[in-house]
């Protein structure tokens, strides 16, 4: 059985407890895993902050952003092993995962490199009263020991989202992917080794959350920031961990995004973009809607397009290239994702498509599957118009004007993001500057910029990262004072 190890300062390194790595697409184990205990994790925090200490700390930009180009080089070089890895892990389906995830991955230590080497800091000459000069300069250094907590919807591309600007800052890392998907940050491990990373600079630590290496790794006294991306209620705990020491902290969390469909719109273009946005990655994507407001002369369409859509988002195997649609991630999730399809039909719901685990043939019938769900009827207080679902499910609701459409939208506890559809560029503007959420696109869904802000309002999270906003949360900005 493949097992998958820790990486500590630079060498793979087993543990006294393991637990099992499962396949989502059949429920087969797939890997034993190595979950580290306290003192693993405390040695990979020294790892990390001797590396601190050493060459690394001394290191510039230039040299930094010519190391992560080898690693983007590296991952691409074993875009296989980094695919069938994923996949095992989560049931992805093939092309996605290999057209998608991986390569745009490896992109994003690219960008990181060009934004570190690219972005400018200010500096002040200031006159004194004296007649003389002084000038100011502000600097960028590291934070230090980063700890960066993983969730398992991409868990390679959002690992590598905080590593990447991360080490671009100089900082050294210590990961802890997700208990559901370890495998990919545990290979990238050799990615860095083979590109010159220095070692202890990229560590990683594998369990869960309380009791284990995500609760031993925020806790840490020599952790000096945290980045996380999860659940809304795990980042209260995570909160909570960072503010001993007063450690920074980003918090990329929950959501329950909201799209408007005006009457005006480009129709088909919205519906196939609708349809991505809710069942593409079995709707376990944290920018996806799981809510579409509706101007009433389009609703009746919209309801029936959707459905149409849903059933064209068919389940099968993940390596098949025309595979759309894999499983949710564990059969915990489904679990919960099931109990919001029987909250959903006993609040009311008219269910026009799933709500149901769908009949797979072996080997995929032991696996985490339902079927791409579509809702009408519910109330918008209603639990599963409220709560975050994170499975694939849309509910369509009625609306009579903008302002009916904004209060509808902005009505939740989240404000992650949302799309607005509309030929009107002018309406488009005015709706879209109305809505609490961190990003909004306007007649399309998911175009990712990497240079831009991203981040949640809310219940969705704290900070900004992508661009300048993570060479802000992964430095310090000091400013040096000269007088001439
Ligand atoms: P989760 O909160 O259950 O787990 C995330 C990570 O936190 C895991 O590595 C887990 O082991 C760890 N963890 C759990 N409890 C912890 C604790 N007390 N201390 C330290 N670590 C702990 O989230 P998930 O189920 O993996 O991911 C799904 C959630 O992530 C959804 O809510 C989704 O919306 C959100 N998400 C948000 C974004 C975003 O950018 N805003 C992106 C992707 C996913």
């Amino acid at each position: 059985m493949r097992r998958i190890l820790n990486f500590i300062d630079g060498d793979y390194r087993d543990s006294a407890r393991h637990f099992d790595d499962i396949n989502p697409a059949t429920g087969e184990k797939v890997a034993i895993v190595s979950e580290a205990g306290e003192a693993d994790v405390a040695d990979a925090v020294a790892a990390a902050r001797a590396a601190m200490n050493g060459p690394w700390g001394d290191s510039t930009v230039e040299d930094r952003a010519a190391l992560l180009h080898k690693v983007a080089d590296g991952v691409i070089a074993r875009l296989d092993d980094f695919v069938a890895a994923e996949m095992a892990d989560t049931g992805k389906p093939l092309m996605p995962t290999k057209m998608g995830e991986i390569p745009r991955a490896a992109e994003q230590f690219r960008t990181f490199a060009e934004v570190g080497r690219m972005t400018p800091l200010e500096s002040f000459e200031t006159r004194l009263p004296d007649g003389g000069r002084a000038m100011n300069v502000a600097e960028r250094t590291p934070k230090g020991v980063v700890a960066a907590i993983c969730p398992w919807n991409l868990p390679f591309i959002l690992m590598t989202w905080k590593v990447a600007p991360a080490l671009i800052c100089g900082n050294a890392v210590v990961v802890k992917p997700s208990e559901e998907t370890p495998a990919t940050a545990a290979l990238l491990g050799e990615v860095m080794k083979a590109a010159g990373i220095p070692k202890g600079v990229y560590n990683v630590v594998h369990g869960f959350g309380p009791g284990s290496a995500g609760a031993f790794l925020t806790a840490h006294p020599d952790v000096d920031a945290i980045t996380f991306t999860g659940e809304t209620r795990t980042g209260e705990a995570i909160m909570k961990a960072a503010a001993v020491g007063i450690r920074d902290i980003s918090l990329e969390l929950g959501g329950k995004n909201a799209g408007i469909l005006f009457a005006d719109c480009d129709f088909e273009a919205a519906i196939r973009t609708e349809a991505m946005a809710a069942f593409f990655n079995c709707g376990q994507i944290c920018l996806g809607n799981e809510r579409l407001y509706v101007e009433r002369a389009i609703y009746d369409r919209t309801v029936e397009a959707m459905t149409k859509a849903a059933k064209s988002f068919a389940p099968g195997d993940p390596m098949d290239k025309a595979t759309r649609l894999g499983p949710l991630s564990s059969h915990g999730h489904r679990d919960k994702v099931l109990g919001y399809f029987k909250a959903a039909r006993d609040a009311g719901a008219e269910v026009h498509a799933g709500g149901v685990i769908p009949d797979m043939p072996a080997p995929f019938d032991g696996g985490a599957w339902v079927e791409p769900t579509v809702w009408t009827g519910l109330a918008q207080k209603s639990v599963p118009v409220q709560e975050e679902v994170f499975g694939p499910v849309t509910h369509i609701m009625p609306f009579d004007d903008a302002d009916e459409a904004i209060a509808l939208a902005n009505d939740s506890p989240y404000g992650l993001a949302g799309t607005i559809w509309t030929k009107d560029m002018s309406r488009a503007h005015h709706v879209a500057s109305r809505r609490r959420v961190g990003a909004l696109w306007v007649n399309s869904w998911m175009i990712r910029d990497l240079r831009t802000p991203f981040g949640g309002m809310k219940a969705s999270g704290i900070g900004r990262e992508g661009g300048a906003a993570s060479l802000h949360f992964y430095s310090e900005i000091r400013n040096i004072c000269t007088r001439l």
